[in-house]
């Protein structure tokens, strides 16, 4: 089994442009006052991963299987098993084979509703994969199929998707995936009769912040179980667990795990194993993006990355960033005021309105920390308009982003 962590591959679009090894630098303001730098900067810091997947993995009530496609970094993923994070969830061949490749015992699981019949032969002839989430019965027919046709024996693991009615997170994800009530009945007895483990999953939607979404979740798959009358495995509670941004503050952590624990007790499933598939939660914090103020045109700053770039939910989404003003030579004015984002694009889309509070003498030159971007950042930055060109430096500090957040409140 080869590694194909290749730096041309397309699951790293800011590293086409590395064959080596990223800088290393103690902290943010050193890398900008050693290279000044006229592109857009990715600052990974995987001491503040690998303790943000710690905390989760001791305090989380069962198994932490991470999101892969919320942040594919090999640093990242490394940060990850450095904290303790053996699971992942992958949702494509490329992500397996990533996985695979770097780490040989880990468990993977094919989180992917709706598969390529290569990747699934793939993945459980040469990969090891065991686990596979469906939410239909042809789905189910695919990978009996493609399973069979590898002649490779093992025990099968399916974990049954739940569609949920839309809630309290800030992206829903009901609307594409996921089966009904009756159809998950089904699916859940067609599915015991050739899997070893059979489980239930479902996702409250990404940046949920109310803990009692899960309750929800876990009462509706409690119904579906009873329906289907089937011995259950595995309950997975998925991902969404949120972190904080400058307008959003969510509970402790902790209140969220306390509300799983409970709804998965109140299930009554001796012997069953609890899952979660967090990606934000884990990552968010591992990496800050410097970009430069090219120009400023009263409250607005044209700034080197965009919606095309890293700053994707920061456009459509209207996600807010905590940010953070890096002027190596002067010092600042003390005021701060509200500013919005153009990015570097001829798109007149590629605009971040925050707010963005900064002092209220930012010129041209600036350099501007944003914070919180390990997540869903670096992973959707695609070559639009000829602004592919990124660097990864790494931050050795922890400040796991916390001075910048109490910054931008
Ligand atoms: C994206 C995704 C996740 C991770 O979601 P976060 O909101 O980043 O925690 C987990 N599971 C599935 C199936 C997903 O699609």
């Amino acid at each position: 089994m080869s590694v194909v962590a290749r730096p041309g591959s397309p699951v790293f679009p800011l590293r086409r442009q590395f064959v080596t090894y990223p800088v290393r630098r103690p902290t943010v303001d050193e890398v900008v006052a050693a290279d000044r730098p006229q592109e857009p900067i990715h600052c990974l810091r995987p001491a503040a991963v690998a303790n943000t997947a710690r905390d989760f993995v001791q305090s989380f009530p069962g198994d932490v299987l991470y999101a892969v496609k919320c942040n594919p970094d090999p640093v990242v993923l490394r940060a990850l098993w450095d904290g303790g994070v053996r699971h992942f969830d992958c949702a494509s061949l490329s992500e397996v084979r990533l996985v695979r490749g770097m780490f040989p015992n880990a468990g993977i699981h094919f989180m992917h509703p709706i598969k390529a019949r290569g990747a699934i032969r793939e993945s459980w002839e040469l990969l090891g994969v065991r686990d596979f989430v469906l939410d239909s019965a042809d789905e189910l027919a695919k990978i009996r199929s493609e399973i069979d046709a590898t002649g490779v024996s093992g025990a099968l693991g399916l974990i049954v998707r739940l569609a949920l009615p839309k809630g309290a997170a800030k992206l829903d994800l009901s609307g594409k995936f996921g089966a009904d009530f009756d159809a998950a009945v089904a699916l859940l007895r067609a599915a015991r009769d050739c899997a070893e483990t059979l489980g239930v999953s479902f996702h409250v939607g990404s940046q949920c912040l109310d803990p009692l979404a899960w309750r929800s979740a876990l009462e509706l798959t409690g119904q579906i179980i009873q329906a289907a009358g089937a011995k259950i495995d595995v309950i997975d509670v998925g991902g969404g667990f949120p972190v904080a941004y400058p307008d959003q503050e969510p509970p402790p952590m902790a209140a969220f795990f306390a509300e799983i624990k409970n709804g998965f007790e109140q299930l009554g499933l001796p012997g069953a194993r609890l899952w979660a598939e967090p990606g934000r939660a884990l990552v968010a914090a591992g990496t800050s993006v410097v970009v430069q103020v090219q120009a400023r045109r009263g409250g607005m700053l044209y700034v080197n990355d965009g919606v095309y770039g890293s700053l994707a939910d920061a456009g459509t989404l209207a996600f807010r960033y905590p940010v953070r003003l890096i002027r190596p030579d002067r010092d600042a004015s003390a005021n701060r005021i509200e500013f919005s984002l153009f990015g570097p694009t001829c798109d007149s889309a590629d605009v971040m309105h925050g707010p963005f509070v900064l002092p209220d003498d930012v010129a041209e030159g600036d350099w501007i920390e944003i914070g919180q971007l390990g997540a869903y950042g670096a992973c959707l930055r695609t070559a639009f308009n000829g602004f592919d060109h990124a660097r990864i430096v790494e931050v050795t500090d922890d400040v796991r982003q916390t001075e910048l957040l109490r910054l931008a409140a």
